[in-house]
């Protein structure tokens, strides 16, 4: 729909891939599930996708760019299980190489959200935040450090560790003792320089006018190093405050060159499914009825006709439906009603030595008529105004 093409990368891939972009964070350190294959080389779970579709990009270098990507698929953490906290969880997702332009941002943040609104839900609250980069970063790591090292003696331990690994994930402690100074730290968005604060100006006004309300959300950082500039998280808030992230996303400039390729800029986002039904059952909201197929044929001769009429009529476009175990025409009948289907088509002994059938319209005022079995494409086609 909006010129994304679907890719498939591995569930397993060389440790180093993650490695290489998140080595002080915990989804690397802590929660990736790794081992040793045959060869003794080392082999990870992958926790998440951008790393491996960045991957994929820098191996097969694609020249048309911007290049669109979407995925599906399970993805693995060593977590203690509990609701919406899984080890084995699946996420939806987009990535885009190869542009900065904020329009990408606004194109990327839109169908993320739009995702959610035509499913249903109504309680999912937009946050946003600028992380920067390479240009604003060291003036402002510098500041951080500083006021933290200045609080160090009031900040909890497991803080003062990740102080020295990396500042900026002290911010997302959610540890009692650690709030206050937290609360009180230098914040990225007022250390930018003037050409990212633009960029994120553009993104601000870009969502402004799809009428898309976002929170700027100061302190949000994400669960991986590589995030630069616009990052954002879809948050519900019909569930609980502790997992009520839906989904997460951001710019990641600098990954394509760390995992040894052209210095190329992306963006992207991942939907975590799980929670996103969770949030539907909160919400009350439920995805709609599965779709229906355009016939459903009951076939009281045995089922091998049906076997060639479906295929027959599948062929020439018709989404078809079928009864089974040459059951009686009221226990087909039932399934047929079940299935939702627009039409039946019946078969009986004589219909087939005549070569016809009867064709029911379930829910309209035509009731039945008898078609030739050759004219019946033709005439379901016309009917379902195709
Ligand atoms: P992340 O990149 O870690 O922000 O993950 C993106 C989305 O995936 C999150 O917003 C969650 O909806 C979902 N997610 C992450 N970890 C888990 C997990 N262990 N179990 C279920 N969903 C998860």
């Amino acid at each position: 729909m909006a010129g994304y093409g679907h890719i498939m990368s591995p569930i397993f891939e060389d440790l180093g891939v993650f490695l290489r972009v998140g080595e002080s964070t915990d989804v690397v350190t802590k929660e990736m599930y790794d081992f040793e294959d045959k060869d003794g080389k080392r082999i990870a779970l992958r926790p998440e996708l951008t790393a491996s579709v960045v991957r994929a990009f820098v191996q097969h270098n694609p020249t048309n760019l911007p290049w669109k990507t979407w995925y599906e698929g399970p993805q693995f953490r060593h977590e203690r299980p509990q609701a919406g906290r899984y080890r084995q969880f699946s996420q939806v997702g987009i990535e885009v190489l190869g542009s900065d332009d904020p329009q990408v941002d606004v194109e990327v943040i839109a169908l993320g959200w739009r995702f959610y609104e035509s499913l249903g839900l109504r309680e999912v609250t937009l946050l946003l935040n600028s992380l920067g980069d390479d240009s604003c970063r060291p003036a402002y790591f510098a500041a951080l450090e500083a006021y933290l090292r200045d609080h160090a003696a009031d900040l909890s331990e497991m803080s003062r560790e990740t102080l020295d690994k990396n500042p900026l994930r002290v911010l997302d402690s959610k540890r009692r003792e650690d709030q206050s100074i937290v609360a009180e730290a230098p914040l990225m968005v007022d250390h930018l320089t003037e050409e990212t604060a633009e960029h994120f100006a553009a993104v601000r006004a870009g969502l402004d006018v799809l009428g898309i309300s976002y929170e700027i959300s100061p302190r949000l950082v994400r669960g991986l190093d590589y995030y630069t500039r616009t990052t954002f998280e879809y948050a519900s808030t019909a569930l609980e405050n502790a997992q009520n992230a839906v989904g997460g996303g951001g710019r990641y400039d600098g990954l394509a060159e760390s995992l040894g390729g052209k210095p190329t800029p992306g963006i992207g986002f991942a939907l975590g499914v799980d929670r996103i039904l969770l949030a539907c059952d909160a919400e009350e909201v439920f995805p709609g009825p599965t779709v229906a197929p355009d016939v459903f044929i009951v076939d009281l001769t045995g089922g091998a006709e049906a076997t060639k009429l479906a295929d027959e009529l599948r062929q020439g476009g018709i989404a078809v439906d079928r009864g089974f175990d040459a059951r009686s025409m009221r226990a087909q009948m039932k399934v047929a009603d079940r299935s939702a289907a627009p039409y039946s088509v019946l078969i009986g002994e004589d219909e087939l030595a005549a070569g016809m059938v009867t064709v029911r319209d379930m829910y309209g005022d035509t009731g039945q008529t008898q078609v030739s079995r050759t004219d019946l494409l033709n005439e379901l086609t016309t009917r379902l105004g195709r």
